[in-house]
């Protein structure tokens, strides 16, 4: 039997007839460029979350250059953001000659530490980098500590931006991701948990003034009107086709972070006291974009992997190289006192399939094969 890490085919399976009358739909209108089913799209992400502004954009990447277009970061100032993350959340800054100032993350819940901040702005502060907001990141599906951020935020007159591109769908205190930071940034890759079938993103914000920048920059900075360029912009749309998958995906979103979270807890129950399991925190709901295990101290993961390969149950390592090691943003500052936590996760972290399809008896594959390749 096939054991996929995310089975896509299984939710097509249950979605594929509507979608394929949402595409038709498209291809008869013929508005392939933000047609009627992007501003649905953009209308129904809004009113899931209770967000004022949803801008759908080409990918998560574009969404966090969207937004920081909005948030108005100019070449040479600093954001804060974790080095244990997708390399986007950095390249984002780094791309508008911006420096990402490299912080600490938990050790539990893999996001970025509320304490590790200080020392953060510390490092950019000795090297004389304004530091103007901070980029969190809810990894594998988790939101950040957005509480203990905000403050620490609020206290040094910083924004933040919150990467959603795993976390979508899953909330902090009751409230949804989107809108948990002055703005949000979420991607439909295909294998995020509201993906589509190409890429796509989304920015989310409440604030009028960012929401009109980035509505401007996702088509060359256009003013009013067509051919009038208010600022440098790029093209940055999501295609219509794209939106009326996501719409029908969408309505089988919150059926799947529930059966997300059964998975999950089929996990926990299979894997708790045996292995280091992920918790959440107790403000958090995940959306479980991945089940990232700890393996202990010493473990040769690789061989881990191999044997849990040898019998067909396929696992993944995100991340391996924390980005503050990484070649291209060896120049960027890191954290005073260094980020041994990331270091550290870096080495022993393992996701385990994750999908909402994964039924108890792979799940029970899974957790056996994992046990015995220890
Ligand atoms: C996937 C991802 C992105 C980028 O999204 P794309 O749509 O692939 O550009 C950004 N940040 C995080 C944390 C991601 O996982």
């Amino acid at each position: 039997m096939d054991l996929p890490f995310i089975d896509l085919a299984a939710q097509q399976a249950r979605i594929r007839g509507d979608v394929d009358k949402r595409i038709a739909a498209v291809l008869n209108h013929g508005t392939y460029i933000l047609g009627p089913e992007v501003k649905e799209l953009e209308a129904a992400l809004a009113e899931r979350c209770g967000a004022t502004h949803v801008i759908s954009c080409s990918s998560g990447t574009d969404a966090l250059i969207l937004a920081l277009l909005g948030l108005g970061l100019r070449p040479g100032q600093g954001v804060i953001v974790p080095s244990f993350t997708f390399a986007a959340s950095a390249e984002a800054m780094a791309v508008l000659g911006s420096l990402p100032v490299f912080a600490e993350v938990d050790a539990a819940t893999y996001n970025l530490d509320a304490d590790g901040l200080p020392a953060a702005l510390a490092a950019a502060n000795a090297q004389n980098i304004e530091v103007v907001g901070i980029m969190c990141v809810g990894l594998f599906g988790q939101p950040a500590d957005i509480t203990r951020i905000s403050a620490f935020a609020d206290t040094h007159g910083l924004w933040v931006l919150d990467d959603a591109a795993q976390s979508f769908g899953g909330t902090w205190k009751g409230q949804q991701a989107g809108t948990l930071g002055r703005v949000t940034a979420t991607s439909f890759f295909p294998a995020k948990p509201l993906g589509c079938y190409g890429d796509g993103g989304a920015v989310l914000t409440d604030d009028d003034n960012i929401a009109e920048i980035a509505i401007s920059c996702r088509v060359h900075g256009q003013g009013r009107d067509k051919y009038e360029n208010e600022r440098i912009g790029m093209t940055a749309r999501l295609d219509t086709i794209q939106a009326a998958i996501l719409l029908s995906k969408l309505s089988i979103f919150d059926d799947e972070l529930a059966a997300r979270q059964q998975v999950a807890d089929r996990y926990q129950s299979l894997l708790g006291g045996k292995i280091t399991t992920p918790p959440l925190a107790q403000d958090a709901t995940s959306s479980w974009a991945q089940y990232v295990i700890q393996l202990p101290d010493g473990t040769d993961r690789q061989a881990v992997q191999s044997r849990m390969g040898a019998k067909d149950i396929p696992t993944a390592v995100y991340y391996p190289r924390p980005m503050h090691t990484q070649p291209p943003y060896l120049r960027y500052p890191v954290a005073e006192g260094g980020l041994s936590v990331t270091e550290r996760l870096a080495g022993s972290v393992l996701a385990l399939p994750m999908h909402p399809y994964l039924t108890p008896e792979q799940q029970e594959q899974v957790a056996d094969a994992l046990m015995s390749s220890l």
